[in-house]
């Protein structure tokens, strides 16, 4: 971090432009008007400073008009906390901007898991507060170095493109924060192909309704929230009519995961992992229906795609309106299976009619395997040229084997179960169950490492996979055709405004690189709201991507602009001093900054004795006790310290303060510092619920740890937990 007011130079390069006649300039320009960064905006018209906020949108908060899609927020809303004091309350109030001069949104609504319009509307009326310095409409195409920031030698001018209605504007900045959410769409290259054939949950908004999903089969990628939530909601429809369906395709809702989870194939959970960005219990309802681990539930499905392959490939062209639903390119085995699920020709009309609410895109294929060792590669059908192809190239890796005895008595089930019409559905039936049938396998790893290091085998595989009977064997949920598959894997920031600058982002190119202070790898641009959650997401599991987490973010970078641009001093207004030794009793116990280990365990009881009847000990008690802070920004993004200056005879309070700002501001000091964590133990195991004083320390929830370290010592080395 740089020293106090080292780039308050700043100032004069503003003054410089305005003396060449730009007419455009604000010292703090903030790029997106969503929550960030209309907290931001908060923050900086209460210290009265020139800022402008620039949104594409005619409207602010434009996220949550639009998402998520099925508007119901995962933030909770707890309006009765049986508290009066408004910090604590604020860690259960997920929703709330922080010094905004409107009611908090536990007074717009009485849902514990709010509509997202409800939220809209609070932003709007918290945007509408700050008047003409949110310009809507203004979208921010690229920002780069001033030109005369180059030639005075300053380095944190900008020059920023802005379309508005009225045209281009280049607008100059000295420090731009960038608050502009992530609206890119992750689509994984790497990972199943034929994505180009799915339909994102970015596009199913506006919402076309549940009921469009009516009697179609549902396969949704993603473990997400996103996922999560639309397989809730289309669940009524899609799975409703499972028994009534004259189908044998009858697994509707499928969610496939995109990586490696647990051996039980659960995704990531917030009340298991404490990830706040982690499926939520409201959106977790399909979890439940499949029984978790075991799947109960026939119609529905969660399976890891980590070691299986699903190459996505469209089974049905749209056919024309109106037209008898002609189908090129149909695989064989899926062509049986429409015939079968679409009895008549009215119903198949009606089915496509259907498909419109879907933009015209075709159903889809997604053909995995299932055996242990070996892909289940194709029928062996002779006549088939994939087939034959198959066996020619690579005869020595693909083993010709009899159709297993699982494959025929699941078969026979289904046969039970749905009678003649499943028969007619799929000609050669007979053979398939007296075992008369033979398939290709193929060994997993070798099948992985040709299609790693041939184009040849992976384009030879869809039409393989395609040319299988389209039978199911033990948990092969995915060998039937999809009417729809909806992709819900992740967003990532639109790179492009900051293409001409040095931002570096992290290696999943989703979020931007920064330090503590939210400052990019190009210095004088700041990054806010979820887009910054790349800092505290993987290594302080905190809350940074969610409102309830970057209110306080953008607080610290609110202080740290202060401190760097306006000279106010290192967290201004977030500190209190206190007289030191308070009492003098710890002059006799203990002198701070001695090892404890030397004074011996006795001695660390008699400090902490004497500590407790201090003032400072006081405010760190209260602040255990109700802190919104270091609670939401847990596990050290934020944390709040003591620092003992034993020549000036002075202790100071630092509230919500990142500990890497901490550490780097007071490491000459002995200090102590207190941070939310979680317990080791497993939140399932009874440990959680002890809650008296004796064992808070074994709570696997959020409990207060204590840390104080010697002058010198590291945050990272062994401190002594008080
Ligand atoms: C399925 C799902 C559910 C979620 N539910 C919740 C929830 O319940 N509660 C919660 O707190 N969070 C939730 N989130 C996270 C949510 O996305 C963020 O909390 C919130 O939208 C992030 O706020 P932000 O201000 O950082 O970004 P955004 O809300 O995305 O705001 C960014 C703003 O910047 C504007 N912008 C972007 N680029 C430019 C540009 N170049 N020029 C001008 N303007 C620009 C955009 O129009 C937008 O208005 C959820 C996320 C997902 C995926």
């Amino acid at each position: 971090m740089v020293g106090a007011c080292a780039r308050c130079l700043v100032l004069q390069s503003l003054a410089a432009l305005a003396a060449v006649g730009a007419e455009r300039i604000s010292k703090y320009c903030v790029v997106g008007a969503g929550p960030a960064g209309i907290q931001l905006g908060h923050f900086l018209k209460n210290a009265s400073l020139d800022y402008v906020t620039f949104e594409r949108q005619p409207q602010a908060a434009a996220w949550f008009r639009k998402f998520p899609i099925h508007r119901k927020l995962i933030s909770i809303n707890r309006r009765n906390t049986r508290s009066t004091n408004a910090e604590f309350n604020l860690r259960h109030d997920w929703n709330s901007l922080l010094d905004v001069p409107i009611p908090r949104f536990t007074n717009w609504t009485e849902d514990y898991f709010p509509s997202a319009d409800v939220l809209a509307d609070y932003l709007q009326a918290a945007a509408d507060l700050q008047g003409e310095s949110i310009l809507y409409n203004h979208s921010v195409q690229r920002i780069r170095r001033s030109h005369l920031a180059a030639s005075t030698g300053q380095s944190s001018l900008f020059e920023v493109s802005v379309q508005a209605p009225t045209g281009l504007l280049i607008w100059k900045c000295a420090v731009v924060i960038a608050a502009v959410g992530l609206w890119q769409a992750h689509v994984p290259e790497n990972w199943i192909r034929g994505m180009e054939h799915t339909i994102g949950y970015e596009e199913l908004a506006p919402w076309p309704g549940a009921a469009a999903f009516d009697r179609l089969s549902v396969l949704i990628l993603g473990n997400g929230n996103g996922a999560f939530e639309t397989s809730d909601a289309v669940r009524n429809f899609a799975a409703a009519r499972v028994k009534d369906a004259p189908t044998i395709c009858h697994r509707y809702i499928h969610m496939a995961f995109g990586f490696s989870i647990l051996a039980e194939m659960l995704p990531p959970t917030y009340w298991r992992d404490s990830g706040r960005g982690d499926a939520n219990c409201w959106n977790l309802r399909p979890i439940e229906l499949t029984g978790g681990r075991y799947i109960l539930h026939p119609s529905t499905g969660l399976q890891s795609v980590t070691e299986t392959w699903y190459p996505l490939l469209p089974w049905q062209q749209r056919p024309e309106q109106g037209k008898e639903a002609g189908r090129p390119g149909l695989p064989p085995a899926c062509s049986r299976l429409l015939t079968d699920r679409r009895t008549t020709l009215a119903e198949e009309n009606a089915f496509d009619t259907e498909l419109q609410g879907f933009r015209g895109r075709p159903p889809v294929c997604a053909l995995p395997d299932n055996s242990k060792k070996e892909f289940l590669l194709a029928d062996h059908d002779p006549e088939n040229p994939a087939v034959q192809e198959a066996l020619a190239r690579w005869a020595e890796h693909i083993h010709v084997r009899n159709g297993s005895a699982v494959y025929r008595s699941h078969f026979k089930k289904a046969l039970k179960q749905l009678g003649k019409q499943a028969k007619h559905a799929v000609p050669g039936i007979d053979d398939v169950i007296a075992g008369r049938t033979q398939v290709l396998t193929i060994n997993k790893s070798v099948a992985r490492r040709l299609a790693k290091e041939s184009a040849e085998f992976r384009s030879a595989l869809p039409a393989l996979m395609a040319s299988t009977q389209g039978l199911y064997v033990e948990h092969d949920r995915f060998r039937k055709p999809f009417d729809v598959v909806i992709r819900a894997l992740g967003w990532r920031m639109e790179p492009e405004p900051f293409q001409e600058l040095n931002v570096q982002l992290d290696a999943d190119r989703k979020y931007p690189e920064v330090d503590a202070c939210f400052e990019s790898t190009e210095p004088g641009l700041y990054f806010a709201g979820t887009v910054t959650h790349g800092f505290d997401k993987k290594r302080f599991g905190s809350a940074g991507g969610f409102i309830h987490g970057f209110r306080y973010t953008a607080k610290t970078l609110f202080r740290c602009l202060m401190h760097q641009f306006e000279g106010r001093p290192f967290w201004h207004d977030s500190q209190h001093h206190y007289d030191w030794p308070g009492t003098g009793a710890e002059a006799t116990a203990c002198e701070v900054g001695q090892e404890p280990a030397a004074t011996g365990t006795k001695s660390i009881q008699r400090l902490r004795r004497s500590l407790e009847t201090t003032p400072h000990w006081n405010r760190l008690l209260t602040r255990l006790n109700e802190a919104s802070g270091p609670y939401q920004m847990s596990c050290g993004a934020l944390v709040d310290g003591l620092v003992y200056d034993r020549q000036q005879l002075r202790v100071t309070y630092y509230q919500d303060i990142p500990m890497d700002l901490f550490e780097a501001e007071f490491r000459q000091y002995p200090r102590l510092y207190f941070q939310f964590r979680y317990g080791k133990s497993s939140y399932l195991q009874r440990s959680d619920f002890l809650r008296t004083r004796l064992v808070a320390h074994k709570s696997s929830f959020l409990h207060p740890v204590l840390f104080y370290l010697q002058l010198g010592s590291a945050a990272g080395g062994s401190p002594y937990i008080i």
